[in-house]
């Protein structure tokens, strides 16, 4: 499990991690702003993108990895496909969130983490989203039993309600998407 730096020194080394993880070279970004002009999410975060940069420089990464911006982020990509030092932006805020994961980030932000973990692991079972279960799993994570209960009459007036879980063709290739993406996070 990797701990949050108590120092600049162990910044420095969770960032070489981050760098190494991501592929991404942190220290080109030269503060143009242009990955939070187009962030869709910067109004919610706590941290506008380039500033999540400039703190990763400067071996603070603890206050990126704790960000609720981490958390937040869609994995959009806007931000990475404006770069104009090509810095994939969106993958080194994907990144730090597995740091943090890993390093047993306080709990902040915790129900936000577990929805998020949830839902792809949701995905990577069923092939597709699966609001049903994905509902059940989050509140009896969360202790919240009874939470939506008064919304499942409305839900089950929807048509495009499944009470069981899709079956897609080809999950096979799902799988193989998840198997790359671990790889690559893995390096
Ligand atoms: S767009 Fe790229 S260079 Fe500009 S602030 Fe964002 S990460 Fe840095
Ligand atoms: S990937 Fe995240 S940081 Fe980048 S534009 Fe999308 S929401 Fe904003």
């Amino acid at each position: 499990m990797i701990r949050f730096p108590e120092s600049m020194s162990a910044g420095a080394a969770l960032l070489a991690e981050i760098e190494r993880r991501s592929g991404q070279q942190v220290s080109a970004c030269y503060q143009c702003g242009r990955c939070t002009s187009t962030c869709v999410a910067a109004f919610a975060f706590d941290y506008p993108p380039h500033t999540l940069m400039r703190l990763l420089q400067v071996g603070m990464v603890r206050e990126v990895l704790a960000s609720r911006a981490a958390q937040l982020c869609l994995d959009c990509m806007t931000c990475s496909t404006r770069c104009p030092m090509e810095i994939d932006v969106a993958g080194v805020i994907e990144t730090a969130k597995l740091v943090a994961d890993e390093a047993g980030l306080k709990d902040t932000e915790r129900d936000l983490r577990l929805l998020r973990r949830a839902f792809l692991s949701n995905v990577r079972r069923h092939g597709r989203l699966h609001e049903a279960s994905l509902l059940i799993w989050f509140n009896f994570r969360t202790h919240n039993f009874m939470n939506d209960i008064k919304l499942v009459p409305l839900v089950l007036r929807k048509k495009n309600f499944h009470i069981f879980p899709p079956r897609i063709k080809n999950r096979r290739q799902m799988l193989r998407i998840f198997q790359e993406i671990n790889r690559g996070g893995k390096g």
